[in-house]
């Protein structure tokens, strides 16, 4: 990883690791992919390899970015969806062309109609948000319940309980925060 760049959240849900490259949305927001490269370093990491990406295309990936966060939001706590989010995930999602491959060893692989085509690593993150947002994937969306971030996840936990986007991160600090607040009061 580049000196100077934040690391990456890696969840395991796609679009909502997506949302993550913005953090701290409530607080001093944190942005994970500043430059083009860093896009094409989360989209490699992401199983979604592009060789190349142009100011433009880091353009509509943050549109979409902030598209899914827009109707995630929306979708957890149960508002309507707004029409402009919904709008663009279509259009990530109807413009990419990217085929989901089966490979011998029984594993997914996307493959993108030509490398430089980041709009069809943007059309598999679109597809991704349809899944989790309609109710089509196991799970359920919510917020997470750091007050600085107040990112939407997708929980598939057994109980749907779970509080933080991200345990490392997010559940750590609040864990520590409330430690801290017990041992002040004492
Ligand atoms: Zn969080």
């Amino acid at each position: 990883m580049p000196a100077g760049f934040p690391d990456f959240r890696l969840g395991t849900v796609l679009a909502t690791s997506f949302t993550g490259t913005l953090s701290e949305r409530h607080g001093d927001p944190v942005e994970r992919i500043p430059t083009p490269q860093r896009l094409v370093d989360w989209l490699e990491v992401n199983g979604l390899a592009v060789d190349s990406c142009t100011p433009a295309q880091l353009d509509l990936a943050r549109e979409l970015r902030e598209a899914i966060h827009a109707a995630a939001t929306a979708a957890a706590i149960g508002d309507a969806l707004p029409t402009s989010a919904v709008r663009i995930i279509n259009d990530r999602s109807i413009h990419g062309r990217a085929a989901a491959i089966l490979t011998s060893e029984g594993h997914r692989r996307w493959r993108l109609s030509s490398p430089s085509c980041v709009e069809d690593a943007l059309g598999v993150i679109a597809a991704d948000a349809i899944d989790i947002i309609s109710g089509e994937r196991d799970g359920k969306l919510a917020l997470c319940g750091s007050p600085t971030c107040r990112a939407a996840f997708f929980d598939t936990s057994q109980s749907r309980t779970r509080k933080w986007c991200d345990m490392n991160t997010c559940g750590n600090r609040q864990k520590k925060a409330r430690f801290n607040a017990t041992h002040r009061r004492r």
